[in-house]
């Protein structure tokens, strides 16, 4: 079955294009391929560009696309191209799935209808980033190409088997329900992808896996037998652990005093929160690269940025140590998770009483997939690339075989 995985912005589109094996719920690498990756920028201006890659080849130019629409209808027409052969039609693909981020009273693995569109658009209030791109996008594709079934697998999905004692915030019990004010987790697509791979590769699917996707958005995420039962990020992505220019855990009752202080309005508070916050708001730089490199020329709020982003991390960390009663394996990703050492060694630092060694060597030399505990540790700790769009792939082959 071929799978279309699209990631849309407001004026791009990207795609990759994966062969899965027609198994419902197969959910190692057997039987997959990724026959082709391609996109479209700038859509809607005059010159839009779009690449592809197939067969080792990559090809660039520069086309018409006044919308995404037409963005998708010309990917179709490349992959279909026989110099490419990767669909013989663009009938033969069975469907688009999308990495939705969430939709009121809706969750999992859908297809694309006017209902869900709705229920996204009652949230774009929480998902500012994310869900007003998708839902235009996602109309404008189901009116334009009606014939090719389009499915959203929401981030939200993989979190459903979180408890509601961990769900459920301390407020009147009726807001939960009649605001949908939850704890719903996100970087669903990207911790499932962590907990299947790592129960792959030590080949046990009864593992207890600690996911640490730290990137320009960060969350840890308890995975138990290969369900989510804890993630640090609640009802919006804003919260958990400071993201690279988002707020992370917050206490309201500084809204006010806030508000009072700049004299900014609500809105702008929020704003500030979303956009000037986390590790920029403290160190001023927005990379961790950066911050990692004034740290260590001494830049004092560097520092402190980066002593905060640790601590947050052992935070979820040590809670989610608990609430598995222990792990097999801590796993990390994200552009932070894969390619800082320094973050890496200072999270796992001193605790060893946990059964939680770093083999320091190991760690530097840590590339892709790769362990880099110490002989001793009880648990095992990687770093790992995620694959977000091979997860909403094979949720959309599930979908289409379960139905
Ligand atoms: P996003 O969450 O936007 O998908 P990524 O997962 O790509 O982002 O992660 C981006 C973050 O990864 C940036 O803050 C960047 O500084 C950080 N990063 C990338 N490479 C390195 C590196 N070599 N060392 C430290 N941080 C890195």
């Amino acid at each position: 079955m071929k799978i279309l995985v699209a990631n849309l912005g407001s004026t791009s589109f990207k795609y990759k294009l994966y062969e899965l094996a027609d198994l419902l719920g197969h959910a190692t690498s057997t039987g997959e391929r990724m026959l082709a990756k391609g996109g479209v920028e700038r859509i809607g201006s005059d010159s839009s560009k779009a690449f592809v890659e197939a067969n080792g080849l990559r090809e660039e130019m520069v086309i018409e696309a006044p919308d995404h629409a037409a963005a998708v209808n010309l990917c179709l027409a490349q992959l279909a191209d026989p110099k490419r052969g990767c669909l013989e039609n663009s009938s033969e693909l069975a469907a688009i799935g999308f990495k939705a981020v969430m939709a009121r009273g809706i969750s999992g693995v859908r297809k694309v209808t006017d209902q869900l569109l709705r229920a996204m658009e009652d949230c774009n209030e929480i998902a500012p980033a994310h869900n007003p791109p998708y839902v235009a996008a996602m109309r404008l594709l189901s009116q334009k190409l009606p014939e090719i079934p389009l499915v959203a697998a929401f981030e939200t999905g993989f979190h459903q088997t979180i408890p509601d004692s961990r769900k459920i915030y301390a407020i009147p019990l009726a807001w939960s329900e009649s605001y949908c004010v939850k704890r719903w987790g996100f970087h669903g697509a990207s911790h499932r992808y962590i907990g299947q791979r790592t129960a792959e590769i030590l080949n046990r699917p009864d593992l207890k896996v600690i996911s640490c996707h730290l990137g320009g958005s960060s969350s840890l995420c308890a995975i138990s037998g290969g369900q989510s039962i804890a993630n640090s990020l609640g009802m919006s992505p804003q919260s958990g652990i400071p993201h690279n220019n988002r707020v992370g855990d917050f206490d309201p009752f500084a809204l006010p005093v806030i508000m009072r202080g700049t004299g900014k309005t609500l809105e702008q508070v929020l704003a500030d929160l979303a956009t000037r916050s986390g590790l920029f708001g403290i160190s001023g730089h927005n990379d961790l690269r950066d911050i990692e490199t004034a740290a260590a020329n001494g830049e004092s709020r560097a520092i402190l940025a980066l002593e905060i982003f640790i601590e947050a991390v052992r935070h979820y960390l040590g809670s989610y140590l608990v609430a598995l009663g222990g792990a097999d394996a801590i796993v990390f990703t994200g552009g932070i998770g894969e390619n800082s050492v320094l973050m890496r060694e200072a999270i796992c630092a001193n605790l060893a009483f946990f059964g939680i060694s770093v083999d320091p060597k190991a760690n530097i030399a840590a590339k892709g997939e790769a362990s880099f505990h110490a002989p001793e540790s009880k648990v095992q700790l990687w770093t790992m690339p995620t694959n977000e769009e091979l997860m909403v792939a094979r949720q959309t082959r599930d979908l289409l075989l379960a139905n």
